[in-house]
């Protein structure tokens, strides 16, 4: 907010009003107002007798809700409703911001420390003030220990709520993902500073930065016309922003007065069965640690590699099976070696053709669906017929193998018909043309075969 210079913001000369250097000061006029108005914070309590006077036995439960009503919370609020509340009321009420709310600055934070601690809480709610009083559970902490706990720093304001997440990609192979398992990843990250607990020096011994005046900022006023002045913020250069700094002998001697220092830290990733490329695994807060900000999150995404053999469409694999002219017209038996190192046996019959590009599939040995791994996708089987080189038989043994093939059509030919050269196309593009993959979109252009019969 107030790291980089800031221009251009035209007031009216005086009163001059700084501008917001932290969130606290974003403008809220009202006090917290109780949501459950038509509620009294303590219900009175019901006795059997007309006379408020006469000492006769409680007939309901006392029921109070001044805490939540402090907090402007419902009484049913969660744990998060409760937190959220109280960071905007003890942001507001801050003495640094309010000096002469500092009664409402304890009031608040006397309420959240109850009602964030579950037993207290329930006591709270069975008996009230006076029930807390009585069980020696009130007051543990002071308003502004509460409030340094609460935001984990020493006692500045916050600026940022949250630190970046920071993303890495995990190469993982098609195996992995087929079996699952888990893998170790080291990462550099910067943590809190041990010596000094990110303190960054002396406890103590931090000062008010004079240039700023502990602002953190630097603002510049010039005339810029009559009437108008235009103020420039910048970043207070002799702290950094941070408002205080230590004099050189009260540095922490390991952060040099960072607050964090760099670590390695390993993180384990699971793999789980069938996950996916593109898929995510958070490590909630395992970001950058920095004063006073709750770190951000690692997100670790799969990038998976490439299969030689398989490739991967959903929870469906592909593959190419190159079978010889023999196998495709007199049937055959092949292996194939799965992800997870089985080995399958798959046949074709004899006197079932297979056909260049046919493709077959076998049910449940695609890859592991996620979350029901006993579940799989199918496996397609797209089929390369080798057919045998040039001249592979004798000319005076055609006849023969003629004899056994299905008989040829009779061509009629005509005068008027024109006799043209067959010629040789480039093997590479031509294969690639006619290969036939399920999945793959034909990135040529006009095919060369096409080319050659338009000549
Ligand atoms: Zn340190
Ligand atoms: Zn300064």
């Amino acid at each position: 907010m107030s790291t980089s210079a800031g221009a251009g913001l035209i007031r009216p000369q005086a009163p001059t009003t700084l501008p917001a250097c932290s969130p606290l000061s974003a403008p809220e006029s009202s006090a917290p107002r109780s949501l459950y108005k038509n509620q009294p914070s303590s219900v009175p309590i019901l006795r059997g007798g007309e006379d408020s006077n006469s000492e006769l036995p409680v007939v309901t439960m006392v029921h109070e809700t001044g805490y939540y009503d402090l907090l402007g919370v419902s009484p049913k609020a969660s744990q998060e409703d409760l937190k959220k509340a109280y960071r905007k009321l003890a942001l507001k009420y801050h003495p640094d911001k309010n000096p002469n709310e500092g009664d409402k600055f304890k009031l608040i934070s006397q309420a959240y420390e109850v009602l964030s601690n579950p037993e207290k809480r329930t006591l709270y709610d069975q008996g009230g003030e006076q029930a807390i009083k009585e069980g020696g559970m009130s007051g543990g902490t002071s308003p502004m220990d509460m409030f340094n706990m609460f935001f984990g720093g020493g006692g500045r304001m916050q600026r940022e709520r949250r630190g970046k997440n920071v993303v890495h990609q995990l190469s993982v192979s098609l195996e992995e993902m087929y079996k699952g398992g888990s893998r170790k990843l080291g990462l550099q990250k910067s943590v809190i500073c041990d010596s000094c607990e990110g303190y960054g020096g002396k406890k103590g011994a931090l000062e008010k930065c004079s240039s700023c005046k502990g602002r953190g900022v630097q603002i510049k006023v010039q005339q810029i016309g009559p009437g108008m002045i235009q103020q420039i913020q910048s970043m207070c250069a002799e702290c950094q922003g941070q408002g205080e700094k230590f004099n050189s002998k009260d540095r922490c001697k390991n952060c040099n007065g960072r607050k964090v220092e760099r670590q390695k830290k390993i993180l384990e990733v699971h793999i789980d069965k069938g996950m996916r490329e593109g898929q995510k695994n958070t490590f909630t807060g395992e970001g950058d640690q920095e004063p006073r900000v709750e770190p951000g999150d690692v997100i670790i995404v799969l990038d998976q590699k490439e299969h030689p053999l398989f490739q991967r469409k959903e929870t469906d694999l592909t593959m190419k099976m190159n079978i010889k002219l023999a196998e495709a017209l007199c049937g055959f038996k092949k292996t194939i070696q799965t992800l997870d190192d089985r080995m399958l046996i798959i046949s074709s019959h004899p006197g079932e053709v297979i056909k260049h590009g046919d493709i077959k599939c076998v049910q449940n040995e695609g890859m592991p669906i996620y979350r029901e791994p006993f579940e799989k996708g199918q496996l397609f089987i797209n089929f390369q017929v080798d057919f045998p080189e040039k001249g592979w038989l004798p000319e005076h043994l055609m006849f023969q193998l003629e004899r056994l093939l299905p008989p040829r059509d009779d061509v009629m030919i005509t005068d008027d018909m024109e006799e043209v050269q067959l010629c040789e196309v480039d093997v590479r593009t031509h294969q690639r043309s006619t290969s036939g993959e399920p999945y793959e979109e034909d990135e040529e252009g006009p095919r060369s075969g096409v080319q050659c019969q338009t000549q």
